[in-house]
């Protein structure tokens, strides 16, 4: 391990995926930042993300073949560049800032994006070697503990992205269908901007923890059709549904058939969540109400500062959503989040 701030090698560890469906190995590895474009990070903590799961259970394949440390939520302490001894956030997603995708706003479209655990080794690992140009300090003095933050790597910061891409204001009514991961911060992103929102869930766990730890209005869909819970959301929030932002996070193919559903006149459709089944939509709908879908995926390196300080400053909760485990326990803990048995997004610690 390097002794002070300056090192750009380092001895240490990393937990590979060397085949899918096999148990990540745990391999000696020695770290080593190139250029000095790159950053030699120690890993604070690394969240655990349904992403992962998709890369080493569900057939999705990393860019970078196998093996390759998974983890893209990343929180460490900066042993070498530009920000040596400084606590950062990386970004899931950390984008070239120079090509026509990225100076146009849409730097989650940009080719040549680097992604922790997919294009290059990640964060299930004592230390990561990534891109220095967007590390996000954390900010000195919030209420979280430096591991909380690692939720605003992906979760956080990509539902504040959606809710900034649906142009949410002060007094707008926000419907966020999806109450988990995602879902609950987008919910929280939306109300710190001043928001009226129902976060609605067909899970009455998850609909209670939004609504007990972080004051969110919210409604179960449970046995509802679209019509039913359209009924339902008007019954809670008016019927003109004029100008509604809906947030589509669940990534169902019922989900976003309520979301469509939901939208109004003038209205905005986020589309965050994925699913790669198909859905029935009479598309005419958008004609009729002037109303518009968006696409939202990732989120801007510009916008983190925000995310940081809604998270430090207590307007969007992390803590309640969280859970930390040691980094030793990352194969039992990747086979609990396939089976689905953890409420709270798990944060693998060194
Ligand atoms: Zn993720
Ligand atoms: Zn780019």
């Amino acid at each position: 391990m390097a002794e002070r701030s300056g090192e750009r090698v380092a001895e240490g560890f990393a937990w590979r995926m060397v085949e899918p469906g096999k148990p990540l190995e745990r391999q000696a590895v020695r770290f080593a930042a190139e250029t000095p474009a790159e950053s030699l990070v120690e890993v604070i903590a690394c969240g655990i993300c349904h992403t992962d799961i998709g890369f080493l259970h569900d057939g999705v394949r990393t860019r970078k073949a196998p093996p390759i440390a998974l983890g893209h939520e990343i929180v460490g302490r900066v042993l070498d560049g530009p920000l040596a001894g400084r606590e950062v956030v990386v970004p899931a997603v950390l984008p070239c800032g120079e090509c026509r995708a990225c100076r146009s706003g849409h730097p989650g479209t940009c080719a040549r994006q680097v992604m922790p655990g997919n294009d290059i080794d990640g964060g299930f690992a004592s230390h990561v070697v990534v891109p220095s140009r967007y590390l996000q300090p954390i900010p000195e003095g919030g209420g979280l503990e430096t591991w909380q933050y690692a939720a605003a790597a992906d979760a956080g910061s990509t539902a504040w992205a959606a809710v900034e891409r649906c142009e949410v204001g002060a007094g707008d009514v926000v419907v966020v269908i999806g109450a988990g991961g995602v879902g609950g911060f987008a919910a929280q992103a939306a109300r710190a901007r001043g928001a009226e929102v129902l976060a609605v869930d067909v899970d009455q766990e998850r609909l209670d923890s939004l609504s007990r730890h972080a004051g969110i209005a919210v409604l179960s869909a449970r046995g509802m059709s679209p019509r039913d819970l359209r009924t339902a959301v008007s019954a809670r929030l008016g019927k003109d549904r004029w100008g509604w932002r809906i947030l589509e996070c669940s990534g169902t193919p019922a989900g976003q058939e309520a979301a469509f559903t939901l939208l109004g006149p003038a209205g905005i459709l986020g589309v965050i969540g994925f699913t790669p089944a198909k859905v029935k939509l009479r598309l005419s709908n958008l004609m009729a109400l002037e109303a518009k879908a968006v696409g939202s995926w990732g989120c801007p390196p510009e916008l983190y500062p925000a995310v940081l300080d809604a998270m430090a400053s207590g307007a969007v909760k992390v803590a309640p959503f969280v859970e930390r485990f040691p980094m030793d326990e990352v194969n039992a803990l990747l086979d609990r989040v396939h089976a689905g048995e953890l409420r709270r997004r798990p944060v693998l610690v060194n």
